[in-house]
């Protein structure tokens, strides 16, 4: 490789480098939030388009509201530490849709939905903040972001430095394609790493308590998803921890979520 060549992609490399809220872990960020948003929304609009909304008044007031409590208690905390420029890109929006299926996603921007199959096993309003904190902290991690970034390193490889630098756009939009080109298929987008998850889950904890929800009921609404037992690819399930283990990480994990629980 040219030595020219290797500096750019090293420098390219320290100056994408960031770190995730709270948790601190490094991550590689190669695109803008701007370019992420801009071209997952036409899969959102398909999505949305093509299934249809909850006729369930209630629960879908529940939805709305759980996850606008959420939204509101992070961005607080975003504000009080001034870390507002990190969500300065998102535009919630909470839908519950008819589909039976048990399974919650987000898209980039905080485009957060809801099945229809996933309430009985959410149960309470706390159940449903579990998973609403889940995927709220899917977008505040940047995790599409990152997914995508690695992508483009796998893709492109030792040509990514050239590329970024003459046809960005070109080479974000073929990535995005593959992540995002599912469109209409229920799933929309490809499940995230175990790491995504489990970073999801301990974040998740966080920001329910953020908004007055107890932690502990995550561990509660993990040990219903287990006795539900059905295996599944959806979002939420993901085909990564199994319960169990979810279980146990969100126990070693729950003291750091409790100090943020004022009732
Ligand atoms: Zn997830």
């Amino acid at each position: 490789m040219k030595k020219a060549v290797l500096f750019a992609i090293v420098g390219l490399f320290l100056a994408s480098c960031s770190s995730v809220l709270l948790t601190g872990r490094k991550q590689l960020l190669l695109v803008s939030d701007t370019e992420v948003l801009a071209m997952s929304a036409t899969s959102y609009k398909q999505f949305v388009d093509s299934v249809p909304a909850s006729k369930n008044t209630v629960q879908t007031a529940i939805v709305k509201r759980v996850g606008n409590n959420i939204a509101k208690a992070v961005e607080n905390y975003l504000r009080a530490n001034n870390l507002a420029d990190e969500i300065a890109n998102l535009k919630w929006e909470f839908n519950l849709v008819k589909d039976t299926n048990v399974n919650a996603f987000c898209m980039p921007g905080g485009k957060v939905v809801f099945f229809e199959g996933i309430m009985p096993i959410a149960k309470t309003e706390a159940g449903v903040a579990t998973v609403m904190g889940h995927e709220v902290a899917h977008a505040i991690a940047k995790h599409s972001n990152e997914r995508l970034s690695q992508q483009m390193v796998t893709s492109y490889g030792a040509n990514l430095a050239s590329i970024l630098v003459s046809n960005k756009s070109a080479a974000t939009q073929q990535t995005i394609g593959i992540l995002y080109g599912l469109g209409t298929q229920v799933g929309v987008i490809l499940p995230y790493s175990r790491k995504h998850e489990y970073e999801a889950d301990r974040l998740g904890m966080i920001f329910m308590a953020m908004a007055g929800y107890d932690p502990n009921e995550a561990i509660s609404f993990w040990e219903r998803m287990s006795a539900n037992g059905k295996s599944s690819t959806m979002e939420i399930m993901s085909t990564h921890p199994s319960d169990v283990n979810r279980v146990a990480q969100l126990k070693a994990n729950i003291n750091e979520a409790l100090p943020f629980y004022k009732k």
